[in-house]
């Protein structure tokens, strides 16, 4: 009998988005879905998956999303043209909703889902404090000037990605672009001494222009994009 992926009780198991669905009901033009370990191709509808009971599904991961899409309206669903935002989050519920968002898509790849499963305590709201110490980082993806054209190119595409390259003391690294924006997630492995973590992400954020969402600040101010929607959609591939 198939059990529910968070708390493990096999309750009438209900559809849970791997994209948020409020992307592509709120946001129709913006509803580009790229499941790259699926077919690669562009999907217009978010990718959905069975194994959440409704209890975990409608009381506690729906507060997140409810975040999520607090988000998708201030800032996700408007084009940027300059990389100059001041981004207010919640640290909080900002991680556990790209954690979740994470655990559901990597359960549809069949990825290990080791470190996704230490943290669903958290994720649920469970435990205040995560099992693995983690670094959030934040970046903007600023259009392309398409020149024989004579337009700009945003970046509309949502997806999910991973960190290939290996980084000293980090466990799992996972990426999340939602339009302009791209997140970026490195979970460290126990013990990773605070000074590697610190040249780690000091190396990262001087190579990418991610920068990190403090956990005890609530604003983060951005000037430099990260990566142009071109080098997005490469990427990609
Ligand atoms: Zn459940």
């Amino acid at each position: 009998m198939k059990v529910c992926a968070y708390c493990g009780k096999s309750d009438k198991l209900t559809r849970e988005h791997i994209f948020p669905d409020f992307f592509s009901k709120e946001f129709p033009t913006y509803g580009i879905y790229v499941d790259r370990m699926r077919d690669d191709l562009p999907h217009s509808s978010a990718p959905i998956i069975r194994d959440v009971c409704s209890e975990c599904n409608n009381n506690r991961l729906s507060l997140l999303d409810e975040y999520g899409r607090k988000l998708t309206n201030e800032y996700f669903a408007r084009d940027l043209t300059l990389a100059d935002i001041t981004f207010y989050y919640d640290h909080n519920q900002l991680s556990r909703w790209l954690l979740k968002l994470w655990y559901n898509d990597a359960r549809t790849h069949h990825e290990n889902l080791s470190v996704y499963k230490s943290f669903i305590p958290y994720v649920l709201g469970n435990d205040i404090e995560p099992p693995l110490a983690f670094t959030l980082m934040m970046g903007i993806i600023i259009p392309t000037l398409h020149t024989e054209k004579k337009q700009m190119l945003f970046p509309k595409v949502n997806r999910y990605g991973k960190v290939t390259e290996s980084i000293e003391g980090v466990v799992l690294g996972r990426l999340a672009f939602f339009t302009s924006y791209v997140f970026a997630m490195f979970i460290w492995k126990t013990g990773t001494p605070r000074q590697i973590r610190k040249k780690e992400i000091a190396k990262i954020s001087q190579d990418t222009r991610l920068v990190e969402l403090h956990r005890n600040d609530r604003q983060a101010k951005i000037t430099s994009p990260c990566m142009s929607a071109m080098s997005a959609i490469l990427l990609g591939r």
